[in-house]
């Protein structure tokens, strides 16, 4: 019984994230969602589930520059969001997953010039998309 009600709450979630898979979302948006969908969840089971994703590299963790709180963003066909970089447009929220060889360059040379190990997963750039860019 128990079991059944936890493997629902988990297809909802799912749902939600594809759903939204192209742009971010906060906790409070997932746990509105989830409480719509009449699933009888908290905030602490939310973060909890978020988190797992986070560490098995399914959705992706960010902080925006001018909100409080933390975003999330679901990653189908990039597993691994915690071992690359990212960058989002800052107009219309399409997030880029950096994943070349450059961004190794990159690291190595603002450790050797700067002293600093770049935190792939943790990175964020932010700008405007060739879409956004177009007047
Ligand atoms: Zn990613
Ligand atoms: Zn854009």
């Amino acid at each position: 019984m128990k079991t059944e009600y936890r493997t629902k709450a988990r297809a909802a979630l799912l749902e939600f994230l594809q759903e939204n898979s192209d742009r971010g979302f906060s906790a409070i948006d997932l746990l509105t969602y989830l409480q719509l969908n009449n699933e009888a969840v908290n905030k602490t089971t939310v973060y909890r589930n978020l988190d797992r994703l986070c560490e098995q590299g399914v959705i992706y963790k960010y902080r925006e520059p001018d909100h409080e709180g933390w975003f999330y963003q679901y990653s189908k066909e990039h597993a691994h969001c915690n071992a690359h970089m990212h960058a989002k447009c800052s107009q219309c929220g399409k997030l880029f997953h950096i994943d070349d060889d450059f961004v190794n360059e990159f690291k190595e040379h603002v450790l050797k010039t700067y002293g600093l190990y770049v935190d792939s997963g943790k990175t964020l750039l932010v700008g405007k998309c060739a879409n956004c860019a177009k007047v």
